[in-house]
């Protein structure tokens, strides 16, 4: 090791005092990985990010992130008062008072532009004990937070900062994790300026709401609970991760479909069927698409040697899972590693005994969401199971998704003998089932 680096696992217990004003402008590329058409599918935004400290207790956060040729974008901020973080999504909407599990991510972007600011506050609340900093001339060079994700196992969230030879930042590398949704932020400077700033950049909001529950703040608690929607056919119901999972009972197993969020609830899902079916093991483990809320808890029914049944194009996602670091905080399958077994399809594939018969059906880019996508038709229940392709409920009036009608001709063109369907997600306050003639009123409304 170079003598000039010093790698710090502890954090230093000396803070340094407050520092001049500083401005600094980043300009780069954000890499969005999230709900897209196939696993592992990134798009590249272009970046505009300007950071704003008093070199006390104030900073300030806008950043712009634009697709191409996009001309409209508006800049998200982020204003730090002490211990207070507001957020407003864009200058046209309201400040909202940051809070919950999904606050020190937020304070994390708030001060990554800040190397100073970043290691002032490593000791403190951006995880007392958790990053480890390398300091270079008292300079923070990287500062890496270790943690549990619910889905991903390990993950680093971080910020890697290059300093020129006058030890002014040139370019910064920041990576952050959500629960479904993770990015990396690569930039370089623009502009940096030292002294002092106008105070209208700290103003105080004159109103703002109170922090709003985020996707980090949905926690499986509790047991799910079991609803009979047909003859030897369940759904689990997970107000607390919005989410609708269902169980086809066969006469000496169980199939189940979809599981959201990440290992804890698809372990729970299968503590509650074991429970529920104590002779029946969970053979078979299905879902619609590789979108986290309906992926994420996969690892569990590995764990449960549930057979993963899936489209041929969605195999080497499913295969990846088993590789997942699981060491903070791990999972079953982590305690007790075991081989993935996988069965393919590519249009559709039917899983039938004396009981049951469940038809999966490869509905595919006819989604308008993702490559692979699967519904799920209960022949003898006359049901059809899906998620996002159905029905949402807002400002109290229930409407059709614009990908219903789609839906609603393709099961015409198959002569799917469907009466019914039950909806995965969107589920809080939403109807859980609909009569296909009711979906049917509801997607081709009477014109006046
Ligand atoms: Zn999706």
């Amino acid at each position: 090791m170079k003598r000039w680096l010093v790698l710090l696992l502890l954090i230093p217990t000396s803070v340094p005092a407050a520092t001049r004003p500083i401005r600094i402008h980043y300009e780069g590329t954000l890499e969005y990985e999230a709900h897209y058409r196939k696993p592992g599918e990134t798009r590249a935004y272009h970046s505009d990010a300007r950071w704003a400290w008093d070199g006390k207790d104030r900073c300030r956060l806008d950043i712009t992130v634009s697709g191409q040729g996009d001309t409209t974008a508006q800049p998200e901020t982020f204003l730090l008062l002490g211990e207070r973080l507001f957020h407003r999504p864009d200058p046209g909407s309201r400040w909202v008072l940051t809070g919950g599990a999904h606050r020190t991510l937020d304070l994390l972007q708030a001060e990554a532009g800040i190397p100073g600011l970043l290691l002032r506050d490593a000791a403190t609340r951006l995880g007392p004990g958790q990053p480890s900093l390398t300091i270079r001339h008292g300079r923070l060079e990287q500062l890496v937070i270790l943690r549990a994700h619910p889905r991903l196992g390990d993950i680093r969230d971080s910020v890697a900062t290059t300093f020129d030879r006058n030890g002014v930042p040139s370019e910064m590398t920041f990576v952050l994790h959500e629960r479904d949704a993770q990015w990396r932020m690569r930039q370089h400077r623009v502009d940096w300026r030292e002294g002092s700033l106008p105070d209208s950049l700290f103003q105080p909001p004159a109103s703002f709401d109170p922090a709003k529950p985020s996707d980090e703040d949905s926690k499986p608690q509790g047991e799910p609970a079991i609803v009979e929607v047909a003859p030897h056919v369940f759904s689990f119901d997970m107000e607390d991760i919005d989410s609708r999972s269902l169980v086809v009972e066969f006469a000496d197993h169980l199939a189940m479909i979809e599981f959201a969020v990440g290992s804890a609830n698809g372990e729970r899902m299968a503590d509650a069927a074991r429970k529920r079916w104590p002779g029946k093991p969970i053979r078979y483990a299905l879902f619609s698409h590789y979108h986290p809320h309906y992926a994420g808890g996969l690892r569990a029914m590995i764990a449960e040697g549930a057979t993963i049944v899936s489209p041929a194009g969605n195999e080497a996602f499913v295969r990846s899972l088993p590789a997942l670091p699981f060491h903070v905080e791990p999972d079953r399958l982590a305690r007790s590693p075991r081989p993935v077994s996988v069965r393919t399809f590519t249009d559709s594939l039917t899983l039938t005994d004396s009981l049951n018969s469940l038809v999966a059906y490869n509905y595919g880019a006819r989604s308008n969401h993702t490559d692979d996508f699967v519904v799920f038709y209960l022949p003898k229940a006359r049901l059809l199971f899906e998620t996002e392709l159905g029905w949402v409920t807002s400002d109290g009036k229930l409407r059709a998704i614009r990908r219903a009608p789609t839906l609603l001709s393709w099961i015409g063109e198959k002569h799917l003998d469907v009466d019914r369907f039950v909806q995965c997600w969107p589920m809080r306050g939403n109807a859980a089932s609909l009569t296909r003639a009711e979906l049917v009123a509801l997607a081709n409304p009477p014109t006046k």
